[in-house]
């Protein structure tokens, strides 16, 4: 694995050398001087990482025990930031396929700029590259967002004038097991949060079985995220007057993303509000999800970055809608990112650096339970001493 990493992380320099090189350097030796020192081209370096989970992640459809990550790294000016794409496989990414979109990205896009506040134009260019891969997108922008803001020496909740004690408290999800005990060991785990995120979306049986666990031992707030899993409206609105009387104060995408005309019926019945996280992905399908959804799931690796995610706050807000923001199982990286918009949101979930056994980062830090951004450039992160080379 490390080889591999080596060569990838070899490969990303060396074909950011070879875009940044044209046919008429070889005649002019002060200009390749110039750029052997390079300092005012923006490079890009990655190395792929392996994310492993403290516990098996269920969700209404899937488990899995590792999330594949890729961490970017933008250099300029002898200043660098920081970027991560986090691929659950139901996004359609992998770790090959950012690995080739950032070649893209190296050879088609960075020679064309050399100032990284051009972040609108650089994440325009970045987009038109292809029609998804959203999370490699993400890798570009948030480490562009940490970048500029290490060479302002701001944070970005501060360039953008948000109120950092806005933010939310985090929840912190309790993912389903068979096991009583498993459960039992996981609510115990999670006893400093303020809110507890349930993924259902099972069967009625162990949908219920999870509440039940988890408030015969507290009352804490519940967030629930039904993944699409509730298959009927009359169904998915029984469980939703059921949760309300136990203390839960929201849902998530209680059906397929294929069904809107299902959630907009129980929208308007719901005691509790309806948030869409698999029907909204980037900027433009928000506009469809009013009347259907109270509000939408602000998550990075779904809308492209930093960039895409402020201006959902913004229409959002617009459009009188509920904010959220989510996460994948992600390092400290991308949830420092996210959590740069928490101010705006009324839910916050980002626990996915909690969910990990083995994060590279030290960055956003949560204090009983809620979002702390501190004052510190770009997304403050620290590097961890030797899990990473890069
Ligand atoms: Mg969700």
């Amino acid at each position: 694995m490390s080889d591999r990493r080596t060569f990838l992380k070899t490969a990303g320099v060396l074909t950011a050398a070879a875009a940044l090189w044209k046919p008429s350097d070889l005649f002019a030796s002060s200009r390749m001087a110039t750029k052997k020192s390079g300092n005012k081209n923006l490079q890009l370096e990655w190395e792929n990482f392996m994310g492993k989970m403290k516990y098996t992640f269920t969700i209404s459809g899937s488990s899995r025990t590792e999330t594949p990550i890729v961490i970017t790294k933008l250099t300029w000016d002898g200043y660098s930031g920081y970027g991560e794409a986090a691929m659950p496989p139901y996004l359609g990414e992998t770790q090959a396929s950012v690995n080739e979109f950032l070649k893209k990205v190296v050879a088609g896009v960075l020679p064309k700029f050399n100032n990284p506040f051009q972040i609108e134009d650089i994440m325009a260019a970045v987009d038109k590259l292809s029609t998804n891969n959203t999370a490699a997108k993400a890798s570009v922008d948030i480490a562009l967002h940490d970048l500029v803001g290490n060479i302002i020496g701001q944070p970005w909740w501060k360039i953008w004038g948000f109120n950092p004690n806005d933010a939310p408290c985090t929840s912190y999800t309790i993912g389903y097991d068979a096991s009583d005990d498993v459960v039992n060991e996981k609510i115990q785990e999670a006893s400093w949060t303020k809110v507890i995120k349930v993924k259902l979306g099972m069967s009625e049986k162990e949908d219920k079985r999870m509440i039940n666990l988890i408030r015969a031992k507290t009352n804490t707030v519940i967030c629930i995220d039904a993944n699409q899993g509730w298959k009927d409206k009359h169904y998915a609105l029984d469980m939703i007057n059921w949760l309300y009387e136990r203390n839960v104060n929201m849902i998530e995408q209680p059906m397929s993303k294929l069904l809107l005309d299902d959630i907009a019926w129980i929208t308007e019945r719901s005691p509790l509000p309806v948030i869409a996280d698999e029907s909204c992905q980037r900027l433009t399908d928000i506009p469809k999800l009013k009347g259907a959804f109270h509000g939408i799931n602000i998550k990075l690796m779904k809308c492209t970055g930093m960039r895409e995610a402020r201006e959902m706050v913004t229409l959002a807000n617009a459009l009188h809608m509920k904010l959220m923001v989510g996460c994948m199982t992600e390092t400290s990286v991308a949830i420092s990112a996210a959590a740069q918009i928490a101010p705006k949101v009324e839910w916050a979930d980002l626990d996915g650096n909690y969910l990990l056994g083995n994060d590279c980062f030290d960055g956003m830090k949560l204090v009983d339970g809620k979002i702390t951004l501190e004052d510190k450039p770009g997304l403050g992160l620290t590097k961890k001493p030797g899990i990473i080379n890069l």
